[in-house]
């Protein structure tokens, strides 16, 4: 809640000081409190004015303002009631009190009105300096000192040798199941739980994608899944060239024992860490756990260059290829020769002046977003009994890039569209959790393993689960809007 102290205001002041505090007030009103510090009424410009004409001077107190029944409202207000008001009284602003008649926060129409979005881009101070550099060299594309320089502090700041920028994370997923040579008729894992782009990649390559379920304990790949399906896999003698483990909503799946399990069977990990750059499993960065890790700077990723991604690994061999297919695949020739098909996935010198900007504010950005996940945690105890966060095991420190809940509410059927369609009507947007990979129409044929032959934990999670607005550039007020709404409306239902 902001400070309201700052537009409040006696029948002491002068007309002169109430003016001055009007300028400086953004609401253009003040609110005055009467002898016991209780809220008496509102004053406007418009108040003062008439004060003026009928002949007081600046020096004048308040002391003549007429009492007045101020339009107000009383804490645990709805924001249907609020706007409500505001429109009968065509006014922007009301004062809220508590249950002593005091004054604790004004309320605005935009505060109320206004969308709440899933997550937004949220710049810094630095980026516009690094795009405007790349300006002033006529360095606009495709390469530059931006991009080296992006991908060499990519790089240190998650402590991996080598890194690739490109132009998006579906292309680094693309380009890592490329290096790690999946040709038409090869199988890759991937995990089930996650956005499209992870899986998609595998189809372009004319690969057959087999998905693993997750646990419940972190979401993410079952490392009970993955052991059956490889077990199988072997016997059939069609072991996957890869496994796709992605990290879902800035929390890393469990790596040792799927590490252990793919090094048994020697298959290669591709870390799809789109989603939790910035997060660490047990101290170590996300995204260096793989053979091949990617990231995407997407819009509404924890930072963003409007749309972006990267490949890194400790095999400067690979990310060196990686830089070749990216750009053509162009022979070392005088001319334009081609001996292996390439693609345009090269991130250009002006969004990596974005993207070093944006890696300046990353450690930040990982706090606001924790920051307000602990909010919503704390402030919703009252309904624990009917939404589970999403678990962080202790090995795990997620960014929490998207705070998320399920509904578990045993005494009703959980209904998280009708939830999400219950916040849009008031501007919040809310999101399901990803539909399963195995459940999509276009991956219909494709093989799953669940957690355990009689528990899919993605389905489970799919069927209960929301996603809530987690922008780092929320207010506080928005982030009370959620809360009051959220508590409203499960309390309702
Ligand atoms: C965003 C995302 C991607 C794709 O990244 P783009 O940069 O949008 O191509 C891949 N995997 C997961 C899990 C994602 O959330």
């Amino acid at each position: 809640m902001s400070s309201i102290c700052s537009i409040t205001t006696t029948r002491h002041t002068t007309i002169r000081a109430a003016m001055q505090a009007l300028d400086q007030a953004a609401s253009g009103i003040l609110l005055l409190l009467s002898a016991d510090d209780r809220f008496s009424r509102t004053v406007t410009d418009g108040d003062l004015r008439r004060l003026l004409l009928d002949g007081a001077s600046l020096d004048d107190t308040l002391a003549t303002l007429p009492a007045l029944e101020s339009v107000v409202l009383h804490e645990g207000y709805t924001v249907q009631a609020a706007l409500a008001l505001m429109n009968k009284y065509v006014i922007n602003h009301l004062p809220i009190l508590d249950h002593n008649g005091m004054a604790v926060h004004l309320v605005s129409r935009l505060d109320l009105d206004e969308q709440i979005l899933l997550s937004t881009p949220h710049m810094g101070d630095f980026e516009k300096e690094y795009v405007e550099e790349a300006f002033r060299s006529n360095w606009i594309a495709p390469l530059g000192p931006n991009v080296t320089a992006f991908e060499q502090e990519l790089a240190s700041h998650i402590g991996v040798a080598h890194a690739a920028a490109l132009s998006s994370g579906t292309a680094a997923i693309h380009l890592a199941l490329r290096l790690l040579d999946v040709i038409q008729g090869d199988i890759v894992f991937c995990s089930a739980l996650t956005f499209v782009a992870s899986a998609n990649p595998i189809i372009y390559l004319g690969a057959k994608p087999v998905f693993i379920d997750s646990e419940p304990e972190s979401w993410n790949m079952s490392p009970v899944a993955l052991e059956r399906a490889l077990v199988d896999a072997h016997r059939k003698g069609q072991l996957p060239k890869a496994v796709i483990v992605v990290n879902l909503y800035g929390q890393s799946a469990d790596y040792d024992p799927i590490i252990a399990l793919c090094n048994n069977y020697n298959v290669p990990i591709i870390e799809d860490a789109a989603e939790s750059l910035g997060a660490f499993y047990k101290d170590k960065p996300s995204g260096t756990f793989g053979k091949l890790g990617i990231f995407s700077f997407n819009g509404n990723k924890i930072i963003t260059t409007s749309g972006g991604g990267m490949l890194v690994s400790q095999d400067g061999g690979l990310i060196e290829k990686a830089r070749f297919l990216s750009t053509q695949a162009r022979d070392p020739a005088p001319y334009y020769q081609h001996t292996e098909i390439g693609y345009n996935y090269r991130m250009s010198n002006i969004l990596a002046g974005v993207g070093r900007g944006q890696l300046k504010v990353l450690d930040q950005r990982v706090r606001s977003r924790q920051a307000i996940f602990n909010r919503y945690q704390q402030e919703l105890v009252d309904l624990e009994e009917m939404i589970q966060w999403m678990p962080e095991p202790d090995w795990s420190q997620s960014t929490r890039w998207l705070s998320t809940f399920t509904l578990v509410d045993k005494t009703r059927p959980a209904d998280p569209l009708g939830l999400i369609a219950r916040l849009a009507a008031i501007k919040i947007e809310a999101r399901p959790i990803w539909k399963p990979m195995h459940l999509q129409p276009v991956f219909t044929n494709c093989s799953y393993y669940p957690h355990h032959a009689d528990q899919s934990v993605s389905e489970y999670l799919f069927n209960r689960g929301i996603c809530l607005p987690s922008g780092s550039n929320m207010t506080e007020m928005q982030q009370a809007r959620v809360i009051t709404a959220l508590r409203e409306l499960l309390r309702e239902i």
